[in-house]
């Protein structure tokens, strides 16, 4: 609209809007009405063992989740933190923890205890449940003992193996009144700035994010006749929006695999005939690196590899689209603050999409000036600024960070340098807020200064994404040493490796005479970017 500079989504809008009906829960959304076609279809196949669940089993076992969770002692508004890497029940534990009435959260297994030791202190969970892998690291973080999630899994099998299934009109709507304005999960993000804090997302928010993918992928035609493959870890929000909220919306099939690795994901397409795969721009850069290997599998039923997380380079869409001219490369892109994919591209085979796609029914968009905070008219490039039901309440008790990210008209700031064309296609320029993605993973800069602060040989310090060709970027440390201070790169590196998960691992440290700094401290940190990255400075 010219004369506001907002702009609304071009798809057009379901008749019935999927989040505004306040008594829904997400599970009721979800699962209280299976279409008796989809009752005994495979909503989720474990890759490796072909073992499933169905539409009619997902909702039975949600219930018996909830059951032995309550019997555990959670309640309405406890928060469940769930510590696993993809695996067949995965989906399960969301959905029955918010079925009890719980708030869902997690975390990357990944995480060292001090990190684990940050999060459970900041959403206090009654329980936790792990994997016996990771247990050591979880041990002790809360009053209550830690739950091994395989034994608490064979349990709910076994007792509901007794059970009769649960039909439609049997599954209840066990958070009632006003459901959809309750926490549902708490999600960890950086945000535009600072460290890690947990998104509450709301029954609201993911039935909208449930509602709305079903109706763009249904406008692509017979969404629930697709198979899904995961390959991305279902404790981002990318793959539970997508893979979770998106799939079992539309009655899709979805094959988890449970350990990435190039080999696995070609043989799960190959064995259960894929036909949309959901990756981060890595993934991508492996598809065109060892396009080899793709030979001695039969890829045939995959339609579309649909890239989100973080940008994807012009040139390797390009070599994508030489490469593979038969499949859609498209681009889907959102945030944990949104909640899961906010724009969409419709991709055509053959044909690079640089843009992130169009917004999805009910989004508004803005671009803004970074310095007057003024709208934009098209193609200028600005902050983009989005607004509608799925984007997040707020920061978890945060009330000084959920006031920073959404204004008082109720616009999250993306932190993203964007522009919109006349089609309403948007595209990503650059990223100004403090976020490093290593291979689509959150580095919180100020994470890593904190830890890097302590160390007695450093006076100040900055840190700033590096750009690298198969991780996207890296974290650097721009490091002032004290006066006669003989520490070397290598120090740093392995300083902060102890402390953080690998991901986070500083790989790169250069050392500088002073962090440059705005007169109220704040580092400049786009001054850092093109002093020590090459990078040219859009705003
Ligand atoms: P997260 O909260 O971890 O999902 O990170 C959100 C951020 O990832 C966004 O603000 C973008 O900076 C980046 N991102 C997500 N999708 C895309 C995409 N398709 N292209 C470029 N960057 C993306």
């Amino acid at each position: 609209c010219p004369s506001t500079g907002i702009y609304h989504s071009k798809w057009d809008s379901p008749v019935l809007p999927p989040h505004q009906n306040p008594s829904l829960s997400l599970p009721s959304f979800l699962l209280s009405h299976l279409p008796p076609r989809s009752l005994h279809k495979p909503a989720f196949i474990d890759s490796k063992s072909g073992d499933s669940i169905t539409f009619q089993e997902l909702r039975s076992l949600t219930v018996a989740v909830a059951h032995s969770l309550r019997s555990l002692g959670v309640k309405k508004g406890d928060v469940v933190l769930v510590v696993s890497p993809n695996f067949l029940h995965f989906p399960l534990l969301v959905l029955g923890v918010m079925h009890a009435g719980g708030i869902f959260s997690t975390a990357n297994p990944l995480n060292t205890r001090l990190e684990f030791h940050a999060q459970t202190q900041d959403s206090n969970p009654v329980l936790i449940l792990t994997s016996r892998e990771f247990k050591p690291k979880l041990d002790g973080l809360i009053s209550k003992p830690v739950v091994l999630v395989e034994e608490f899994i064979n349990e709910v099998l076994v007792q509901s193996s007794s059970r009769q299934p649960c039909t439609s009109a049997a599954f209840p709507n066990v958070v009632t009144t006003q459901a959809a304005a309750n926490p549902a999960a708490l999600m960890y993000s950086s945000g535009t700035t600072g460290k890690s804090k947990a998104v509450v997302c709301s029954h609201g928010n993911l039935i909208a994010m449930s509602g709305l993918l079903r109706h763009v992928w249904d406008a692509e035609g017979g969404a629930s006749d697709e198979t899904y493959l995961c390959v991305v870890p279902l404790f981002h929000m990318f793959g539970l929006s997508v893979l979770v909220l998106g799939t079992v919306s539309v009655r899709a099939t979805t094959v988890i695999l449970r350990k990435y690795s190039m080999e696995e994901m070609l043989r799960a397409v190959e064995d259960h005939r894929v036909t949309r795969l959901p990756v981060v721009p890595p993934i991508v850069l492996q598809l065109l690196r060892y396009r080899d290997w793709l030979k001695g599998f039969e890829l045939g039923s995959l339609k579309e590899v649909i890239c989100s997380g973080a940008p994807l380079g012009r040139d390797d869409m390009e070599r994508f689209s030489k490469y593979y001219p038969h499949l859609i490369l498209s681009q889907c892109y959102g945030l944990t603050e949104t909640n899961g994919p906010i724009t969409f591209c419709n991709g055509i085979s053959g044909r690079i999409h640089v843009s992130i796609g169009r917004l999805i029914p009910f989004m508004e968009a803005k671009i803004i000036d970074v310095r007057s905070q003024k709208s934009l008219p098209p193609l200028k490039h600005g902050e983009l600024c989005v607004r509608g039901p799925p984007v997040m309440q707020g920061y978890f008790k945060n009330q000084e960070a959920t006031s920073q990210a959404i204004d008082n008209e109720g616009w999250l700031h993306t932190g993203d340098l964007c522009f919109i064309d006349t089609f309403g296609l948007v595209y990503i320029i650059d990223r100004i807020k403090e976020l490093i993605k290593y291979k689509a993973y959150q580095v919180a800069p100020a994470e890593l200064e904190e830890i890097l602060s302590a160390h007695p040989d450093v006076n100040d310090v900055a840190v700033i994404p590096y750009p690298d060709e198969e991780a996207g970027e890296i974290p650097m440390a721009c490091v002032v040493k004290r006066e006669a201070s003989k520490i070397k790169e290598g120090d740093i590196i392995t300083f902060v490796a102890g402390k953080v998960a690998p991901y986070k691992k500083v790989r790169r440290v250069v050392f500088v005479e002073a962090i440059p700094r705005s007169p109220s401290g704040k580092i400049l940190r786009r001054h850092l970017k093109a002093l020590y990255t090459h990078q040219r400075m859009e705003i």
